[in-house]
């Protein structure tokens, strides 16, 4: 009994000087993984990008300007359906509907405050004829800030950015000379919204 007391005394006594050691180890171990990195790159020539002489080229997915593109016939896409306007978390997105006599939808007037913007990217996420996108242009820095206003002439880009071939109207259905939506052949009735409310 005696004998097993000493056994865990000596245990505990060893345990109490070895622990301390390998934190100072550990802790020496962390310094010169550090100072090696430094070392390493003092020995590397620096890169230096001259801008804005140099411009480095950005992915195409990166989250700046916001232009409002067209479909494939160059109807403009926006259909003023509000969801970006509902989806943004500032609120910086606003505009009016109106219809042509055709019965399709567009926006009056539609206007961004960059000035709010944060660039999450949720209104482009939101947007189901693929009309708002974010592009990489990020220098629309400007000290006044109403220019930062952007109305819909500015937006309105003539081309369909990243998504070229999406037209909304191939996916949605449309009302021709021959016939309303869902009456076309292999068309299927469109979905009464109201039928799903509770
Ligand atoms: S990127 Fe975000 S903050 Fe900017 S307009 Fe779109 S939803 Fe609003
Ligand atoms: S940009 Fe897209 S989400 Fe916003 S109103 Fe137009 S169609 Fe709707």
């Amino acid at each position: 009994m005696a004998e097993n007391n000493d056994q865990r005394d000596i245990e505990k006594d060893l345990g109490e000087r070895v622990g301390p050691m390998a934190e100072a180890l550990e802790v020496l171990k962390a310094f010169a993984d550090g100072f090696a990195t430094t070392f390493k790159h003092l020995f590397r020539k620096p890169i230096t990008e001259q801008y804005p002489e140099y411009k480095r080229p950005l992915p195409e997915r990166t989250r700046a300007r916001i232009i409002l593109t067209r479909d494939p016939d160059g109807g403009e896409r926006c259909v003023a359906c509000y969801l970006c306007s509902a989806v943004c978390p500032v609120s910086c997105i606003s505009m009016q509907s109106a219809e042509r006599e055709d019965g399709r939808r567009y926006a009056a007037w539609f206007r961004i405050n960059f000035g709010r913007c944060i660039y999450c990217g949720l209104c482009e996420e939101a947007c189901p004829t693929s009309a708002i996108q974010l592009t990489p242009d990020f220098e629309i820095c400007n000290k006044e800030i109403l220019s930062l206003v952007y109305e819909k002439k500015d937006l309105l880009v003539d081309h369909g950015g990243k998504d070229k071939e999406y037209n909304f109207y191939q996916y949605a259905g449309v009302v021709t000379n021959v016939g309303g939506k869902g009456t076309h052949i292999q068309e299927e009735k469109p979905v009464n919204v109201k039928s799903n409310l509770p």
